[in-house]
């Protein structure tokens, strides 16, 4: 069995999950037996820098990454000049990353898949073909039994960017749920976490897309408070970059029980 899973939902927020724990039985189970939290961004609250202070354990200002184009370029991975975890971690165990949203198209670490599409789309079949695509995924490379895998879905923020304040939010959150609910079973320790919540668009402290895009009109925005929850994790996590530490932390204490074994 997997040792450690971490499941990255850009843009999921309490907001929407915790008044409907009665349909998000998956959601509810695991904040109960395990821990939940809030995780508050402090800069700008773009996924781009987040994702990757979630995984290289530094800040905007020490990682240098905010935005997915720089200079009217798209930023590559060779660009940003950190450690990630799989780069510090590999050789020590087997460590797999899926689609890891710090840079378009999303990174992948010794995993292989093609996005259905990327970047911001409105097209719900485009992003429900994706959505079942990493989930499909994500549960062939965990039948493997990798030591940690890292997997981000991306739906719920452009979901909410057009939708924020529909009824199709929450049928997208139930998919989730239910997503949760299958991944969660295969590992022994788990992170959930989002870069960032979501509001409608008026109630974001600063606005990260125009209100018109070639896609359509936008209803909501990033805000700063994302959601963690953790099952079997003692590392005390209280900013995003402490992600990238309890993964080392997790697999350092598991080395040493595997070594006096
Ligand atoms: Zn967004």
């Amino acid at each position: 069995m997997t040792h450690l899973l971490v499941i990255g939902l850009d843009a999921a927020t309490w907001s929407v999950i915790k008044p409907n724990l009665g349909v998000l039985p998956n959601f509810k189970q695991l904040m109960e037996e395990g821990q939940a939290k809030s995780l508050f961004v402090e800069g700008k609250i773009l996924s781009a820098a987040v994702w990757c202070t979630i995984f290289s354990g530094k800040s905007v200002e020490e990682h240098g990454h905010d935005n997915f184009i720089k200079d009217g370029n798209v930023v590559k991975r060779e660009d940003i000049k950190v450690e990630f975890i799989w780069d510090v971690l590999d050789g020590i165990c087997d460590i797999r990353a899926l689609q890891i949203p710090f840079v378009y198209p999303p990174y992948n670490f010794k995993c292989d898949y093609t996005p259905v599409e990327f970047g911001l789309s409105s097209k719900l079949d485009d992003l429900e073909q994706d959505t079942d695509g990493i989930f499909y995924k994500a549960i062939d490379i965990l039948e493997e039994n990798p030591d940690v895998f890292i997997v981000v879905f991306t739906a719920l923020d452009k979901l909410q960017h057009f939708h924020w304040g529909e009824p199709i939010v929450l049928e997208w959150y139930k998919k989730f749920d239910k997503i949760l609910g299958v991944l969660s079973k295969l590992a022994e320790k788990l992170i959930v976490v989002s870069d960032h919540g979501f509001c409608a668009k008026g109630e974001a402290r600063e606005r990260t897309l125009p209100d018109k895009t070639p896609e359509g009109e936008l209803k909501g925005d990033h805000h700063e408070e994302a959601i963690l929850i953790t099952r079997g994790i003692s590392y005390p996590i209280k900013t995003h970059k402490d992600i990238f530490y309890a993964i080392k932390e997790e697999v350092e204490n598991a080395v040493k029980i595997g070594k006096s074994n």
